[in-house]
């Protein structure tokens, strides 16, 4: 790991200039009113916690079908705990309105992609790739099934830069020729408040780290 480019991309992440997703999510959402359509929407989701509030919020707009490849989760206990508890909370929150498409597991050979950033601090280069990563397979599965929008949950958590996930995005959405890519912050506009709101009202697990290995090592080695 580079120590000085961490330290300059952390001061980085402090100014001012960032661009507010949020409220182009927003400006996103009154265009299609206008327009009197509802998309097709693929939502990347990871887990329950972070999906609520942005099912809740744009359930209204966008016809949504979810999207949960996250072969990053280590254990597959842990995987298949945070895929059940999201199927739960959209079946009694949506019943069957949003379908959820499940790709196969395959955390070793994830890992072994992650495996030459395993020192990096979490919400740097390891990050990075493990958003673009699950990002760029879900997009190109929107596109390939002719989905009008494509956007992940993962703005909703503040461990996670969400001007770093958007910038992904973006250029992800010049490699896809159908699908567009949703701006968001799913953190801003009380999205934290509801969650936490959500997550009481349907008791919806809340792990205490990110997701891969490294992750957890680092966790519990801090708890212990
Ligand atoms: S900490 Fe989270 S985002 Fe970072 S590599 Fe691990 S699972 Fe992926």
């Amino acid at each position: 790991m580079n120590k000085e480019e961490y330290i300059a991309y952390l001061k980085g992440r402090k100014s001012s200039h960032k661009v507010n997703y949020h409220l182009e999510c927003l400006k996103e959402i009154r265009k299609i009113q206008q327009e009197g359509r509802k998309p097709s929407l693929l939502l990347h989701a990871c887990c329950g916690v972070c999906a609520c509030w942005p099912l809740e919020f744009l359930h209204d707009h966008f016809d949504i079908t979810v999207y949960f490849n996250n072969s990053n989760i280590w254990p597959a206990e842990e995987h298949d705990k945070r895929l059940s508890e999201l199927q739960r909370y959209i079946h009694e929150k949506f019943g069957d309105d949003i379908p959820v498409i499940v790709t196969p597991y395959d955390n070793v050979s994830y890992t072994q992609k992650l495996e030459p950033m395993k020192d990096d601090p979490e919400g740097w280069q390891r990050c990075f790739f493990c958003y673009e990563e699950r990002m760029n397979e879900a997009f190109a599965y929107a596109d390939s099934h002719g989905f009008d929008y494509f956007t992940t949950v993962m703005t909703f958590s503040r461990q996670k830069d969400s001007q770093k996930i958007n910038g992904i995005g973006i250029a992800l959405e010049t490699k896809y020729e159908h699908t567009k890519y949703l701006r968001s912050d799913f953190k801003k506009g009380g999205g934290q408040t509801r969650s936490a709101e959500l997550v009481d009202e349907y008791c919806i697990y809340r792990q205490d780290y990110c997701g891969c290995v490294y992750s957890y090592m680092d966790r519990h080695s801090e708890q212990g």
